[in-house]
């Protein structure tokens, strides 16, 4: 095919000038079929466009039979042309009969082609059509073909997707869906509740010229926009929101390396070459990550090329004329809707009126949701369908307390909803003014209640909050979004600013729980059947000692002159948890022979996630000076239940007799060696549990900001020793859950639950 690669520049300008030419659609169609299968050798070429119910359909082809034209109809995932509008991808077979996708229509004629080339025709990034070559000799087309075929799809796209050959009406999504109220399922990422009117991120892009009158000035307008979008970067880092440092200026920070990335800059120039507008090359490139992310499982690298994906489409803009330098205007409470959206862009909008982000995609360690959780801002993710169900300026209500998003509700729900935005916005207002009252029960018992945190942003918390104090710090968000492993002195950077906030207030900080579903850059990963029990946590850090003594080593040094509580996660047994202690001892010999200051003080804990730790308590209780519960894990460990799974999220009740039994029995061993004992899973900030689980004679919780006010509202109207007597008893019951005993007699006791 030396046409096709040595002169690509020819080729686009020879079909774009066929495209542009006289006749109707269908008859240019046709030409540009036949210059295609000169130019590739191909003894066939067709083009099959999609139609309204998920069919292809064959519009044009040279060398299969004339009569299977408009006849063979195929559905997306029948055949070898299905099998392309399916996944979106190239596919490139030498024996095509053979494969098992391979649907003979004798229509066409088409057994004796033995090699397969197809590529997809795409439109918004969705498949309108499928472009194929076939030849009879049994070979395997070249990548450079590949890649020219699929540089002719785009240029053809221009043609195909102009509405002249199908309606595009006809393949917009279905318009019943549309117009009706609807309640749609998704994932929390950042809670709250909030409604607004629907946005959509930016205008789709649309490029309407793919071929270059100049090269030259196409590789100009290339190099403007790629400087004038440093700019804008250079310029949005330097925001107010973002003056303080924290993990969402890394995730911003490391998002604009990739604006200097040479690889990524070289293809785009390298298209712009094969005679491209910069606009089409920027696409080009973008369509090509695109199908390498489909075949990528790893989340942290999806989440890297979607980096991308939010910059080619800045860059498009800027090379289409848009300056980019304008926010976003909103005049009311909004709702953000898209498929995904780029770290960068939240801050594109003005805060004031953006109220939620509701995605397509999404999860909780997306760059987007670290940042929208630093604004204070919920997500919802996760909803299939979601750009097929809303439009913009619907009334759109988000409750992530029920992973619903309600799209075009009746009055009485947005009512209702804007109604509960306020009572939330009010109660958090009179929780701020209770911050200063003591955590203690009506019968004088006194319980500690501090905080998680994980992100810098979380600080000011402290305050508002009145939380005693950091019971769980997770420290492995900043290495969840760094490029590279974090150096010594940039992790004491963010523990000191973590220590200098909390001021008076204790900090118990985690050591990195990663691997598992919290991958990091700079690991190794192999896909794991059962990644939360799997290489995570203590069992990376101590296979890679390093990590840890560099982990430790910065807490060390942040901490020196100040008190430093650490804790070790997921320790399964108590020769982990030694062998912990042994690394810390080291490094805390190692500030001595270096003549830095010590820790004031030094507390060593662990986590309790692990059941198999309940039968080593006497010996682990000796080993540490204080002890925190992490539910989150343990429950899952306990009930042998995974705690990601939405389809057995109520299967078992954390209040389930058994579960309070083993709670139970954990407290009283810590109580009896005297060794404080915190709960920090997610169950101590629900208002029922808080109250089971001080029942249980627990007296420190640690909880999420946002649960600080209602726990402590809660503690404040019970008598402990009433409810106390009464759990007692029903803990025996062989019942699946004591939730409904327990709410029962709260309302008969006036408890603020
Ligand atoms: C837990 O397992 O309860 C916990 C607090 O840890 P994480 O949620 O970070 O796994
Ligand atoms: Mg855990």
């Amino acid at each position: 095919m030396p046409d096709t690669v040595s002169q690509p520049r020819l080729l686009l300008r020879r079909l774009h000038s066929v495209m542009g030419g006289d006749g109707g659609a269908q008859e240019r169609l046709d030409r540009v079929v036949r210059v295609i299968a000169q130019n590739m050798v191909a003894e066939v070429c067709s083009v099959y466009l999609a139609r309204a119910g998920e069919v292809l359909e064959l519009f044009s082809t040279e060398g299969l039979k004339e009569e299977a034209v408009h006849r063979t109809r195929l559905h997306v995932g029948e055949g070898l042309v299905g099998l392309v509008a399916e996944r979106g991808l190239p596919l490139n077979l030498s024996e095509a009969p053979k494969h098992p996708r391979f649907a003979y229509r004798p229509e066409t004629g088409e057994d004796m082609y033995h090699s397969f080339l197809g590529v997809p025709i795409l439109r918004h990034g969705k498949v309108t059509g499928v472009l194929v070559v076939q030849n009879v000799a049994a070979r395997l087309y070249s990548p450079e073909e590949v890649e020219a075929l699929q540089t002719i799809a785009m240029v053809l796209a221009e043609l195909v997707n102009s509405g002249d050959l199908v309606n595009i009406d006809e393949l917009s999504e279905d318009a019943t869906a549309l117009g009706q109220s609807q309640t749609l399922n998704g994932l929390s990422l950042v809670s709250g509740i909030a409604a607004g009117v629907a946005v959509f991120s930016k205008p789709q892009i649309r490029i309407t010229k793919t071929i270059a009158d100049s090269v030259r000035e196409e590789r100009q307008r290339l190099e403007d926009a790629i400087a004038h979008m440093r700019l804008q970067l250079e310029e949005m880092l330097e925001h107010p929101d973002l003056a303080h440092g924290g993990e969402h200026r890394e995730v911003l920070e490391t998002y604009r390396l990739f604006a200097y990335d040479r690889g990524w800059q070289d293809k785009m120039r390298e298209a712009v070459g094969s005679g491209l507008t910069a606009e089409a090359a920027v696409e080009r490139v973008q369509q090509e990550n695109r199908a390498r992310m489909a075949k990528i499982r790893d989340p942290y690298l999806r989440e890297r090329i979607l980096d991308f994906e939010d910059l080619a489409g800045r860059l498009i803009r800027i090379i289409q004329g848009e300056t980019g330098d304008e926010r976003q205007q909103l005049t009311e409470d909004s709702v953000l809707v898209a498929r995904t959206v780029g770290p960068a862009e939240l801050m594109d909008f003005d805060r004031q009126f953006l109220k939620a982000v509701i995605l397509e995609e999404g999860s909780s360690t997306a760059h987007v949701t670290i940042i929208a959780r630093a604004m204070g801002i919920p997500v919802m993710g996760q909803i299939p369908d979601l750009l097929s169900h809303v439009e913009p300026g619907d009334e759109v209500v988000v409750d992530t307390a029920h992973d619903h998003v309600y799209v075009r509700p009746n009055e009485e729900v947005i009512e209702s909803y804007r109604d509960a935005v306020k009572v939330q916005e009010q109660l958090f207002a009179e929780y701020e003014a209770e911050r200063g009252l003591p955590v203690e029960t009506l019968d004088g018992e006194r319980v500690d209640l501090l905080m998680n945190a994980g992100l810098l942003a979380d600080l000011p918390s402290l305050d508002s909050t009145g939380a005693e104090g950091i019971g769980l710090f997770r420290t492995e968000f900043q290495f969840m979004v760094s490029p590279a492993l974090p150096r010594v002195d940039e992790q004491t950077k963010v523990y000191s600013a973590v220590l200098d906030a909390a001021g008076d207030k204790p900090v118990v900080f985690r050591t990195l729980d990663i691997g598992g579903d919290k991958p990091v850059p700079f690991l190794p990963r192999e896909p794991e059947e059962n990644p939360a029990m799997g290489w995570r946590a203590i069992r990376v850090a101590l296979e890679r000692p390093a990590l840890l003594r560099y982990q430790l080593r910065a807490l060390l040094y942040a901490a020196a002159g100040r008190s430093l509580h650490v804790m070790f996660p997921m320790i399964a047994e108590v020769a982990e948890l030694k062998k912990c202690k042994a690394i810390l001892q080291k490094e805390i010999e190692r500030l001595d022979r270096f003549g830095k200051e010590r820790p004031k003080e030094i507390q060593v804990g662990c986590m309790f996630e692990v059941p198999s730790l309940a039968w080593q308590l006497d010996s682990l209780l000796e080993e540490v000076d204080f002890l925190s519960i992490g539910t989150n894990d343990l429950m899952q460990f306990f009930f042998a239940c995974d705690r990601s799974n939405p389809k057995l999220a109520d299967r078992y009740d954390m209040l389930a007799p058994s579960a309070l039994s083993f709670l139970r029995m954990v407290i009283a061993a810590c109580h009896k060696a005297d060794v404080p004992v915190t709960l920090c899973g997610e169950m101590g900030g629900r208002a029922v549990e808080a109250m089971a689980l001080v029942a249980l004679g627990l007296k420190r919780l640690s909880v999420s900001p946002s649960s600080v006010g209602t726990v402590k509202r809660l503690l404040r109207s019970v008598d402990m020793n009433q409810l106390r007597a009464f759990l007692v008893e029903h803990i025996q019951s062989p019942e699946h859950s004591v939730r409904d005993s327990l709410i029962m007699f709260a309302r008969d006791h006036a408890i603020k639950i």
